[in-house]
């Protein structure tokens, strides 16, 4: 008997989010097609075919199609939102763009902003099935793997900051990713991050290590993808310095998709109202208020610095950028601003990284010192 050929779905990297998309497509028996990991030759294939001046994500997100696309994928997807920003044309300018080289056919969208109900008519496009149970089914794994994902990488924070042998929690942590990704139920998944945490737990660390802590805001797919943002979270730990993602998928589902009655405590975006105030005082697009809110965030928690990575030309950015000097003179914490494009090079972005971390350890000394002094006048 012929066997029936499944149809193949693609869609962008975005750091490990790709491992929650493919896990919700096997569920509907879809195969997952993912494209090749991002790389030089996705970014000037996207930037090829793309506006001028358009955000560094767009590039990338249009480069993961085409390579998809010429590599077999049926389908690629695209989430989209109304946002207030070029977000909010990204769907229709892909779309066009895929059209004019003759792959219209295979765009399908996900509006996130429609919450489950979105989700669910994306998955009614691609499948045939008329399960319910099914279609949530999938929605439900690829939850739970968003979750497991987040928690393994905040793990590797911890680990990658102190670890005595360079490189180690990075290989267990790849060998973790695998657990998450061949779990099949939610129950599995679960189990997984309970095995990954335990094997991290392994790592050879310096517990006594004086470790800076930083909070990386900024847009989510910068603060999120590996290739776009050049392993900053890499970078820092190799510089001793265990980095905290603001921006998370899990921290977005938990504002976007998963109703009221199924979260505890305050979301991301409730409290990026709460604490952006007075300085910014309503949305204007992208991850601006999140941003502008957890400088505010960082300094409550006692960070020793805060980071916001933002693709050039990202308007909303441009923004927060421009309110962070009046924050830096009341906050006093401080502040790296880093805008990313295809030009950036690796050799200044340490350079400007290592600088900061100096910094911010100078800061941190004088600090302990003057703790001492008052410590000492009271005795
Ligand atoms: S938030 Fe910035 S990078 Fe993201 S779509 Fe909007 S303008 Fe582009």
């Amino acid at each position: 008997m012929k066997k029936e050929k499944k149809i193949k779905v693609s869609f962008p990297h975005m750091g490990t989010v790709y491992i929650a998309w493919a896990a919700a497509l096997e569920k509907l028996g879809i195969e997952a097609h993912v494209p090749p990991y991002t790389s030089r030759k996705t970014l000037s294939i996207g930037t090829k075919y793309s506006p001028e001046a358009i955000c560094l994500p767009y590039k990338l997100i249009l480069g993961n199609f085409i390579e998809a696309i010429e590599g077999g994928a049926d389908y690629v997807s695209m989430i989209t939102s109304p946002g207030i920003c070029r977000l909010g044309e990204y769907g229709k300018s892909i779309y066009n763009t895929l059209k004019e080289l003759g792959y219209g056919e295979k765009y399908i969208e996900l509006n996130l902003y429609d919450g489950i109900k979105g989700m669910y008519n994306y998955i009614s496009l691609i499948t045939n099935s008329h399960n319910p149970i099914k279609k949530l089914n999938a929605i439900i794994i690829a939850i739970a793997k968003v979750f497991a994902l987040d928690k393994i990488e905040d793990c590797l924070s911890y680990y990658r900051a102190r670890e005595i042998n360079s490189g180690e929690s990075e290989k267990k942590f790849k060998k973790t990713l695998e657990l998450i990704k061949n779990a099949k139920t939610v129950r599995e998944t679960n189990k997984a991050v309970k095995t990954a945490l335990s094997e991290m737990s392994k790592i050879k660390i310096n517990k006594e290590k004086d470790v800076l802590y930083v909070d990386l805001t900024g847009e989510i797919f910068l603060v999120l993808d590996y290739f776009a943002n050049q392993n900053i979270c890499r970078e820092l730990g190799k510089m001793g310095v265990q980095v905290r993602r603001s921006l998370t998928v899990s921290g977005f589902l938990k504002d976007a998709i998963i109703p009221k009655w199924f979260r505890k405590g305050e979301t991301h975006l409730e409290r990026a109202y709460r604490l952006a105030q007075p300085y910014l005082m309503r949305d204007i697009g992208g991850d601006a208020l999140e941003c502008v809110s957890d400088v505010m965030y960082a300094k409550e928690k006692g960070k020793d610095g805060i980071i916001h990575i933002s693709p050039f030309t990202c308007m909303p950015e441009i923004m927060s950028q421009n309110i962070f000097p009046k924050m830096r003179e009341d906050v006093n914490i401080p502040i790296l601003s880093l805008i990313m494009d295809e030009q950036t090079g690796k050799a200044g972005y340490l350079t400007r990284l290592e600088a900061f971390v100096d910094l911010m350890n100078r800061k941190k000394m004088k600090k302990n010192f003057d703790n001492s002094l008052v410590e000492a006048s009271k005795e």
